[in-house]
């Protein structure tokens, strides 16, 4: 059994971007889940992470040699508004690993006690978050979007006191990297170029190296969210809290707090409960990214040379995003659809099916994973549009094993994840274990896991969801 070895490049970045904070241990350590598949891909022995010493790291009990634990400094946009100091108020960073093919990625523990970034927080999270964080995360990899992901969840034996006392957990992160878009945001507003540029090359040498500059870096990092918010608008799925701190340059989905994936479809749809402006909503999605990375544009312009010729090349760097979102979103859609190389017009159709949906209140992982399966006119209360829009589709000669591929059967309902929380909290981790089997292979029917494809009851729906704290 042998244990990690870090390499730690963020900290040889230097102070300013950091400050060392060490997990505080916790009382009494269980884990919950170790993820056997991705401790692997990253060279990490999965008996030694289940071992009493793996156990006692992945709840912020024991750091391994080599570990040099931080937590990060960045800023934010939230809901719009210039927060200048956010930073790892809940997280460490134990250090970076360097996988069996040469890719490098962070291992954070979410949960692991305060740090000088919490402010009034007490720095841990509760299981809820923790399972969802979990659950979601692993999903996304399994669907093909890009995304941080799961390790393992370990429960602390401690309480955490939200609105009631709550079991507390720790969730481990792996990500290609944590810096934000929020990270640039922090050094640009303390007017700090030589560290802004420090990042900068960071950022371009671990997720772009062939950029070349700071503006080759933007368009990189406007080319993948462009692909990530196509991915995420293709499964129905809502991030919930898109502010510039839950942005990581790498094109990850990061920050799994509120976030939710519909049932019945609706454009409009929100859950989170402090989105009461609907900034986020599913269909804003696009929209905020753009908006987000013209933050980051705005940051970078004192790296970017001239500035006259910095601000309008950035300018139509960020501008690009709307064609770019719209190419993904078609080869997403299309693929949906079952067409393999889907035609400009095919825009209309698919805008079409989704506004029958809309009409209807249809559910949208059903209906699409019902094309492919015959059964999707089921999903309609008033079958005519349906019908009609169907023949159209036909006409075009979709590639059904295609459309399958792209439409998962199960995914993660937040009526299923609830119920997971809620047994988890009463010592029930069976339900979450099935939940995230049944997860990993999210395209194939099998009969075993038909609950799990099933829209939530009368009485079961859940609407609101709530900030990972
Ligand atoms: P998030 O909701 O994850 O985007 O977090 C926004 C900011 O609040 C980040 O700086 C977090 O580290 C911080 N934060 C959230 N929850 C806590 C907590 N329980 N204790 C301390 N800081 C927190
Ligand atoms: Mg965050």
């Amino acid at each position: 059994m042998t244990a990690p070895r870090f390499d730690n490049s963020y900290t040889r970045l230097g102070p300013g971007f950091y400050s060392r904070t060490a997990p505080t241990p916790v009382g009494n350590p269980g884990l919950v889940a170790v993820n056997d598949d991705l401790a692997r891909r990253l060279g990490l022995d999965p008996d030694w992470l289940r071992g009493p010493a793996g156990a006692a790291m992945l709840a912020g009990n024991l750091m391994p040699p080599g570990a040099d634990p931080i937590a990060q400094a960045y800023a934010g946009h939230q809901f719009g508004g210039l927060s200048p100091q956010l930073g790892d108020g809940r997280a460490v960073l134990l250090g970076e690993v360097v996988a069996p093919d040469g890719a490098r990625f962070d291992i954070q523990l979410k949960g692991s006690g305060p740090t000088p970034f919490s402010r009034r927080g007490d720095g841990r999270a509760w299981l809820g978050p923790v399972l969802r964080e979990y659950l979601v995360s692993e999903f996304m990899f399994a669907a093909g979007v890009p995304t941080t992901r799961a390790l393992a969840a370990a429960t602390t034996g401690e309480t955490v006191i939200r609105e009631t006392a709550l079991p507390g957990a720790v969730l481990t992160r792996v990500a290609s990297s944590h810096i934000r878009v929020g990270t640039f945001e922090f050094f640009a507003i303390r007017g700090d170029i030589e560290r802004l540029q420090a990042l900068a090359d960071h950022v371009i040498a671990r997720h772009y190296p062939d950029a070349g500059d700071a503006m080759g870096m933007l368009r990189g990092v406007v080319s993948r969210q462009a692909d990530t918010v196509a991915a995420w608008m293709a499964l129905g799925f809502v991030h919930g809290v898109m502010n510039t701190d839950n942005m990581a340059v790498s094109g990850e989905t990061i920050d799994y707090g509120p976030c939710a994936f519909m049932d019945a479809y609706h454009p409009d749809t929100v859950f989170s409960s402090i989105d009461r402006g609907g900034r986020y909503a599913w269909s804003e999605q696009p929209r905020v990214a753009v908006w987000n990375l013209a933050q980051l544009a705005s940051c970078l312009i004192p790296i970017m040379g001239e500035e006259q010729h910095a601000v309008e090349e950035a300018t139509r760097v960020v501008h690009g995003f709307p064609a770019l979102y719209q190419a993904a979103w078609l080869k997403r859609f299309g693929a949906k659809l079952g067409l393999a190389d889907p035609a400009p017009g095919d825009r209309a159709l698919v805008e079409r099916l989704l506004d029958i949906m809309a009409a209807q209140q249809a559910d949208f992982t059903r209906v699409f994973r019902g094309l492919a399966d015959g059964s999707a006119q089921a999903e309609f209360a008033d079958p005519a549009p349906f019908a009609a829009w169907r023949s159209d589709w036909d006409a075009r000669r979709p590639d059904l094993d295609l459309a399958a591929r792209a439409n998962p059967v199960r995914i993660p309902r937040n009526h299923r994840i609830q119920q997971v929380i809620d047994a988890g909290v009463g010592g029930d981790f069976q339900p979450f274990h099935r939940l995230n089997r049944a997860l990993a292979a999210p395209f194939d029917a099998d009969p075993d896991w038909d609950d799990l494809c099933l829209s939530p009851q009368a009485g079961e729906e859940v609407r609101v969801t709530f900030c990972g704290t």
